[in-house]
């Protein structure tokens, strides 16, 4: 496939929804080319909207490291959707959640009573697990205790709002708490349910978000730009999204045929990077 530029592509196109992690920013902060890129799209008045897996703290708090370049509110994230979810669903009981203290706020906002599965001494009482991200937890003892938990409870419900595999971090990557979620589904009773890209309803919850200033905007005049093909690309070609997959993150230039032809679907567009 034939690489193009930002500025190259986007004239085709009436909004960018554009992924976070290995396009825009790593674990380290923003990438290199992110403030030129935002600075084209503000330039064209193309609207962007962030779409990401990022559950590890509520959608409004992953704004500041872009300092002022995109709103707060037009970052759609999976622990959003998982929020929503939470908020309208009808079975009480407590959510214990995985990941640093910052995803409590998510759990905050959906209104459901929760606690740190960190600091539970027993899992006996817990029915649902919330898996937010991969931080701040011991993995070996926790899945043990999980793992145990489901043997005895083959009801346990695990919400998996991060189904990423791995993230990008500099050159490498780490797992991500969707490598650990897929561990737990070999295993448990029930599948983990996932939230957050490729599935439909955050596609859906930015579409929305889109139309509400586009009122006639298709969902083939949208570009959905990520670095991971089984969640950006595939759930945005499945929404009929065009999309973009860039080598800045997950996928390297050197796999990117070998995992085009193992995910079964291919971008639209070939990007090296973000710069305009
Ligand atoms: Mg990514």
């Amino acid at each position: 496939m034939e690489l193009h530029t930002l500025s190259q592509i986007v004239p085709r196109y009436r909004a960018v929804f554009c992924d976070s992690y290995g396009v825009l920013r790593d674990a380290h902060g923003l990438l290199p080319d992110t403030r030129a890129a935002l600075a084209y799209l503000a330039q064209v008045g193309c609207p962007l909207w962030v779409i990401t897996n990022d559950a590890s703290r509520p959608a409004r708090e992953l704004a500041p490291p872009f300092a002022g370049a995109v709103a707060p509110e037009r970052f759609v994230s999976s622990g959003l959707v998982l929020s929503r979810h939470l908020r309208e669903r009808a079975s009480a009981g407590v959510v214990a959640y995985l990941g640093p203290p910052s995803c409590a706020g998510l759990l905050v906002d959906a209104g459901v009573e929760h606690a740190r599965l960190v600091e539970l001494e027993s899992l006996d009482e817990v029915t649902t697990i919330a898996l937010m991200d991969d931080e701040d937890w011991d993995w070996t003892r926790e899945l043990n205790r999980i793992v145990n938990r489901g043997r005895r409870y083959p009801e346990l419900e695990v919400l998996l709002p991060n189904p990423d595999l791995v993230y990008p971090i500099g050159d490498e990557v780490r797992l991500a708490a969707g490598a650990l979620g897929a561990l737990l589904g070999e295993i448990l009773p029930r599948a983990p349910r996932s939230f957050g890209k490729p599935e439909a309803a955050i596609f859906a919850r930015a579409f929305e978000l889109a139309r509400a200033e586009l009122p006639d905007l298709a969902p083939g005049e949208v570009l959905m730009i990520g670095d991971t093909l089984t969640t950006d690309v595939l759930g945005a070609a499945r929404f009929g999204l065009a999309t973009a997959l860039v080598l800045s993150g997950n996928t390297t230039a050197a796999l990117v045929e070998r995992e085009v032809e193992r995910a079964g679907v291919r971008p639209d567009h070939l990007l090296a990077g973000i710069a305009p």
